[in-house]
Protein backbone atom coordinates (compact mmCIF):
# COMPACT_ATOMS: atom_id res chain seq x y z
CA UNK A 1 0.00 0.00 0.00
CA UNK A 2 0.98 3.59 -0.43
CA UNK A 3 -0.14 5.88 2.54
CA UNK A 4 -0.45 9.91 2.20
CA UNK A 5 0.74 12.47 4.63
CA UNK A 6 1.54 12.14 8.21
CA UNK A 7 -2.23 10.56 8.85
CA UNK A 8 -1.19 7.92 6.41
CA UNK A 9 -3.93 7.89 4.11
CA UNK A 10 -4.19 4.34 2.51
CA UNK A 11 -4.18 5.27 -1.77
CA UNK A 12 -7.17 3.48 -3.05
CA UNK A 13 -8.15 5.77 -6.01
CA UNK A 14 -6.43 7.38 -9.19
CA UNK A 15 -8.16 10.65 -10.78
CA UNK A 16 -7.45 11.34 -14.07
CA UNK A 17 -6.80 14.99 -15.31
CA UNK A 18 -5.89 16.92 -18.61
CA UNK A 19 -3.46 20.15 -18.31
CA UNK A 20 -5.79 21.80 -20.66
CA UNK A 21 -2.69 22.63 -22.66
CA UNK A 22 -2.74 22.76 -26.29
CA UNK A 23 -1.05 19.95 -28.53
CA UNK A 24 2.09 21.52 -29.52
CA UNK A 25 2.13 23.50 -26.13
CA UNK A 26 6.05 23.85 -24.79
CA UNK A 27 7.15 21.62 -28.14
CA UNK A 28 10.39 20.51 -28.34
CA UNK A 29 11.31 21.30 -24.89
CA UNK A 30 11.77 18.97 -22.34
CA UNK A 31 9.26 16.98 -19.93
CA UNK A 32 10.69 17.95 -16.95
CA UNK A 33 11.07 21.91 -18.40
CA UNK A 34 7.17 20.89 -18.84
CA UNK A 35 6.44 19.65 -15.19
CA UNK A 36 8.37 22.39 -14.11
CA UNK A 37 6.33 24.94 -15.97
CA UNK A 38 3.21 23.22 -14.42
CA UNK A 39 4.83 23.56 -10.62
CA UNK A 40 5.39 27.04 -11.47
CA UNK A 41 1.97 27.72 -11.89
CA UNK A 42 0.42 25.86 -9.04
CA UNK A 43 3.48 27.53 -6.93
CA UNK A 44 2.87 31.16 -8.08
CA UNK A 45 -0.36 31.25 -9.19
CA UNK A 46 -2.28 29.10 -6.62
CA UNK A 47 0.35 29.37 -3.66
CA UNK A 48 0.70 25.87 -3.14
CA UNK A 49 3.66 24.27 -2.20
CA UNK A 50 4.48 21.52 -5.20
CA UNK A 51 2.51 20.71 -8.34
CA UNK A 52 -0.58 19.42 -7.86
CA UNK A 53 -0.46 15.97 -9.80
CA UNK A 54 1.52 12.75 -9.17
CA UNK A 55 2.09 11.90 -12.18
CA UNK A 56 2.72 13.72 -15.93
CA UNK A 57 2.38 12.07 -19.43
CA UNK A 58 3.55 13.83 -22.37
CA UNK A 59 2.19 13.97 -26.05
CA UNK A 60 4.77 11.01 -26.80
CA UNK A 61 4.01 9.19 -23.88
CA UNK A 62 6.90 9.92 -21.25
CA UNK A 63 5.99 9.51 -18.26
CA UNK A 64 7.48 12.07 -15.55
CA UNK A 65 6.74 12.08 -11.23
CA UNK A 66 5.49 15.43 -10.00
CA UNK A 67 4.36 15.40 -5.82
CA UNK A 68 5.52 12.80 -4.31
CA UNK A 69 3.03 9.74 -4.11
CA UNK A 70 3.42 9.79 -0.56
CA UNK A 71 2.32 13.08 0.31
CA UNK A 72 -1.30 14.40 -0.48
CA UNK A 73 -1.61 16.09 -3.60
CA UNK A 74 -4.06 19.14 -4.98
CA UNK A 75 -6.17 18.00 -7.76
CA UNK A 76 -9.84 17.39 -6.97
CA UNK A 77 -11.15 19.69 -4.17
CA UNK A 78 -12.24 17.80 -1.14
CA UNK A 79 -10.96 14.37 -2.79
CA UNK A 80 -7.34 14.69 -2.40
CA UNK A 81 -6.59 12.18 0.58
CA UNK A 82 -5.96 8.69 -0.84
CA UNK A 83 -5.92 9.56 -3.89
CA UNK A 84 -3.06 9.97 -6.81
CA UNK A 85 -3.52 12.50 -9.49
CA UNK A 86 -2.04 11.71 -12.84
CA UNK A 87 -2.17 14.61 -15.35
CA UNK A 88 -2.43 14.28 -19.52
CA UNK A 89 -0.73 17.18 -21.41
CA UNK A 90 -3.10 18.72 -23.68
CA UNK A 91 -7.22 18.72 -23.58
CA UNK A 92 -7.33 22.56 -24.34
CA UNK A 93 -10.87 23.45 -25.42
CA UNK A 94 -11.68 19.87 -24.64
CA UNK A 95 -15.60 18.71 -23.70
CA UNK A 96 -16.43 16.22 -21.10
CA UNK A 97 -17.74 13.81 -23.18
CA UNK A 98 -15.22 14.32 -26.39
CA UNK A 99 -13.92 11.02 -27.20
CA UNK A 100 -9.76 10.11 -25.54
CA UNK A 101 -8.43 10.03 -29.18
CA UNK A 102 -9.71 13.64 -29.92
CA UNK A 103 -7.13 15.67 -27.36
CA UNK A 104 -4.75 12.76 -26.44
CA UNK A 105 -2.42 10.59 -28.47
CA UNK A 106 -2.29 6.35 -28.55
CA UNK A 107 1.00 7.08 -27.15
CA UNK A 108 -0.65 8.59 -24.04
CA UNK A 109 -3.82 5.55 -23.99
CA UNK A 110 -0.67 3.07 -23.50
CA UNK A 111 1.12 5.35 -20.95
CA UNK A 112 -1.79 6.13 -18.84
CA UNK A 113 -2.89 2.05 -19.07
CA UNK A 114 0.61 0.80 -18.52
CA UNK A 115 0.87 3.62 -15.47
CA UNK A 116 -2.48 2.57 -13.43
CA UNK A 117 -1.24 -0.93 -13.75
CA UNK A 118 1.78 -0.18 -12.34
CA UNK A 119 0.19 2.05 -9.50
CA UNK A 120 -2.27 -1.32 -8.70
CA UNK A 121 0.91 -3.42 -8.47
CA UNK A 122 1.66 -1.32 -5.31
CA UNK A 123 -1.44 -0.07 -3.83
CA UNK A 124 -4.97 -1.19 -3.43
CA UNK A 125 -6.67 0.96 -6.23
CA UNK A 126 -10.28 0.06 -5.77
CA UNK A 127 -11.19 3.03 -8.40
CA UNK A 128 -10.17 5.39 -11.63
CA UNK A 129 -12.17 8.42 -12.52
CA UNK A 130 -11.73 11.50 -13.98
CA UNK A 131 -11.66 14.71 -12.31
CA UNK A 132 -15.31 15.34 -13.85
CA UNK A 133 -16.92 12.66 -11.87
CA UNK A 134 -15.98 15.25 -8.51
CA UNK A 135 -16.64 18.68 -10.07
CA UNK A 136 -18.75 20.54 -13.08
CA UNK A 137 -15.85 20.41 -15.69
CA UNK A 138 -14.58 18.81 -18.29
CA UNK A 139 -11.13 17.56 -17.00
CA UNK A 140 -9.85 15.43 -18.29
CA UNK A 141 -11.71 16.07 -21.63
CA UNK A 142 -13.06 12.58 -22.08
CA UNK A 143 -15.23 10.20 -19.95
CA UNK A 144 -12.88 7.94 -18.19
CA UNK A 145 -15.12 5.02 -17.43
CA UNK A 146 -16.47 5.12 -21.33
CA UNK A 147 -12.41 5.51 -22.79
CA UNK A 148 -11.91 1.83 -20.88
CA UNK A 149 -9.52 3.36 -18.26
CA UNK A 150 -11.92 3.69 -15.16
CA UNK A 151 -13.29 1.29 -12.90
ZN1 LIG B 1 -8.49 18.25 -13.49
Amino acid sequence: MIYQGTARYPVTEIILHCADTRPDWMAGQSLADKVAEIRRWHVEQRGWRDIGYHWVIDRDGAVAPGRRETEIGAHVESHNRGTLGICLLGGYGASADDPFEKNFTGAQAAAVKRLIGEIKGRTAIGRVSGHQDYAAKACPGFRVRRSGLGT
